[in-house]
């Protein structure tokens, strides 16, 4: 797949939609999220959207006793991204921004099925598309799932929204002296004190050469400065 340089996908967390109380959904932050991401397609960049579950449920704490297979946990995991998807669809309606949920596993009532090609051609009409229900399979996770989704529509580049404003070389939470690395390679981002995704997702995205751009998505305005080039924007990029 080429890449169009317009096209962006955005990986948000489960618990980004959560707001304070770190669990649920806080219509309050959706209605911001929808507004940046409105602001994004209004400059004239084709979005797609992946949301995680984690707000909800993730399959590794759902099992930790035994009692829920692994296997059922992800499934119930990959459910949660299925209401995400869904709530996101209702913000960026509510802010008229045209937008269709595809899911990974069928749900034809609530959701289109993925099929990359009619994903591209919403893209291609302003449509922000959200891909819902992760890969489709346990064992994964949803910020593989972004990078997959990203290769197969051709994005220019996966936008991992944080909390904080990139990757730093040590915790800044824990240490006032933590740099912010503007630029690091795949093989960096695999070491365990940085870790900005699991595993698989780097290594799909180093096979897909395809950049992971890390920033923080909760100052206004931001992501678009930074898709701008905006030289005072801070971020960091894998690549
Ligand atoms: N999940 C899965 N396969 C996928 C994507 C997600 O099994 O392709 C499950 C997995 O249990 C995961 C949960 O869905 O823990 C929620 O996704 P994730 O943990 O990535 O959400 P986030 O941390 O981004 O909120």
């Amino acid at each position: 797949m080429k890449r169009k340089e317009n096209r962006i996908l955005i990986k948000f967390s489960g618990e980004a939609l959560a707001g304070e109380n770190g669990f649920g959904i806080d219509t309050q932050v959706l209605k911001y999220l929808a507004d940046e991401i409105k602001s994004v397609i209004d400059a004239g960049y084709e979005v797609a959207v992946v949301i995680g579950g984690g707000n909800f449920i993730r399959g590794v704490s759902a099992a930790k006793d035994g009692i829920i297979r692994r296997t059922s946990g992800d499934y119930m995991g990959m459910l949660a991204t299925v209401i995400n998807a869904v709530a996101m669809q209702e913000a960026l309606e509510n802010e008229n921004v045209p937008v269709r949920v595809q899911s990974a596993i069928k749900m034809e009532e609530i959701a289109e099925n993925f099929i990359v090609r009619r994903a591209i051609r919403h893209l291609e009409k302003g449509r922000v598309v959200i891909f819902a229900a992760g890969t489709g399979n346990p064992f994964f996770t949803t910020d593989t799932a972004g990078v997959l989704r990203a290769s197969e529509i051709g994005a220019s580049a996966i936008i991992k929204a944080t909390k904080v404003d990139g990757i730093y070389d040590k915790d800044p939470a824990k240490y006032e002296d933590a740099k912010l690395l503007k630029e690091i390679s795949y093989d960096e981002a695999l070491k365990e004190n940085i870790k900005v995704m699991d595993d698989t997702a780097i290594a799909l995205a180093r096979e897909n050469k395809l950049p992971i751009i890390v920033c923080n998505m909760f100052k206004k305005g931001n992501l678009l400065k930074i898709l701008k080039k905006d030289p005072d924007a801070k971020y960091s990029i894998v690549k």
